[in-house]
């Protein structure tokens, strides 16, 4: 078998996840939101990231639930976690799935009538009750129980004895608008539904409104993209220390003369002599199409802009930039797509995007190294001198 640093090196692209850092940020929730619990969302496979890996190393860490957001991916964490630890999953249960989902020991979030009446008599057939998480819609129509809804279950005995809610959760949908009034709409909505059921630890939070106030908190915030890096708000400087570190390498390099066309539809077409470099990422990886001629890849901190269309597995620079520094990039070398000079934001701006969606759209094609020392001491540490230590 080929050694991990074999592959590594082989590979075209290579993602570093800092394990380290991702703790720090779910420590640095925790301790804004005590005595409020944290809980991973770990959905899409821990948005990106390795859903199995990054649940272990905050598992470690003291944190105790997970939410997944279907029965599939519940099933793949569970058994790489503790007995102790809770798997959620957001979407609920599909009609027939109610065995599977108690077989591997998940817990549904019941958005809708029909799935809790489903459940409570799957309970009744295997003779025990087991536990759920209730969402209500506070406001945002997208998923949860309806007022009317929450009133007929809050009258169903049967139900609440075998299905003995454990959690009732409820979702904003302006968190990452700390201004926007709404916020506080759905909060007391939230309250008001809550309180028509039995008592049961509450939570409203994700990421964003885990940087509102404390009375948005509850006893469990749901944290999802701030544990990965992303800010809880765009507009606002990231208190979250990067978790992702995505590099390519070159494999080409080609000087072009004034007037060539450079990638498909010849959208790139230099008036000068131009040195160009493909690197191995495309959209296939995830970089999103919308950035050809737009964004940019990193080397030793000088900007070199992407040339062309972004190809299925493959991307085009403008490496002219480079002459004036004094250096050289040669085949194999690696150029940064995150990192230190450019950040999630960075690249959702400049596509049009959400941090989320960059997130979730890294592929697996990546080599991935997970590393325990943080990339925040890499991004500080001064480069090295070229030439000296002889
Ligand atoms: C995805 C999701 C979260 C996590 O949201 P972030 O903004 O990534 O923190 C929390 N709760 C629900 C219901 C979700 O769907």
């Amino acid at each position: 078998m080929l050694m991990d640093e074999t592959l590594r090196d082989a590979a075209g692209a290579r993602l570093t996840i800092d394990l380290m850092a991702l703790v720090d940020n779910y420590r640095a929730i925790a301790r804004r939101v005590a005595p409020a619990a944290v809980a991973a969302v770990v959905k899409a496979d821990a948005y990106g990231l390795g859903a199995r890996v990054v649940s272990r190393a905050l598992e470690a860490a003291g944190c105790a639930d997970f939410f997944v957001a279907t029965l599939g991916e519940a099933i793949d964490l569970k058994p790489a976690l503790g007995a102790a630890s809770r798997v959620l999953v957001l979407n609920g249960l599909q009609p027939g799935a109610e065995r599977v989902c108690a077989a591997a020991g998940a817990i549904p979030v019941i958005n809708a009538l029909e799935q809790a009446w489903r459940w409570r008599d799957l309970t009744l057939e295997l003779g025990h009750a087991l536990p759920v998480a209730l969402q209500v819609d506070s406001g945002m129509s997208r998923l949860g129980l309806s007022p009317d809804e929450v009133e007929v279950l809050a009258g169903d005995e049967l139900f609440l004895a075998q299905a003995p809610p454990i959690l009732v959760m409820s979702h904003l949908a302006c968190a990452d608008e700390p201004e926007n009034g709404y916020n506080r709409t759905q909060a007391i909505q939230f309250a008001k539904l809550a309180d028509a059921l039995p008592p049961a630890p509450r939570s409203l939070a994700n990421s964003g409104a885990a940087f509102l106030d404390p009375s948005f908190h509850g006893d469990l915030v749901r944290a999802g993209v701030c544990l990965y890096g992303a800010a809880p708000n765009a507009a606002r400087p990231n208190p979250m220390k990067p978790v992702v570190r995505l590099e390519a390498r070159v494999v080409q390099i080609r000087q072009i003369p004034a007037g060539q066309g450079v990638g498909y539809g010849l959208t790139y077409t230099p008036t000068a002599p131009t040195a160009i470099a493909t690197i191995s990422l495309g959209y296939a990886d995830g970089w999103p199409r919308a950035l050809s001629n737009i964004g940019a890849a990193y080397y030793q901190g000088v900007r070199l802009p992407i040339a062309g269309r972004v190809s299925m597995d493959s991307i085009t620079l403008d490496i002219s930039a480079l002459a004036k520094t004094g250096l050289a990039l040669r085949l194999g070398d690696a150029v940064e797509l995150l990192g230190a000079h450019q950040t999630l934001e960075d690249v959702a701006e400049q596509a049009g995007t959400i941090a989320y969606e960059i997130l979730t759209g890294l592929r697996h094609r990546y080599h991935r190294t997970y590393v325990e020392s943080s990339l925040a001491q890499d991004r500080l540490a001064a480069p090295k001198p070229v030439g000296a230590g002889r």
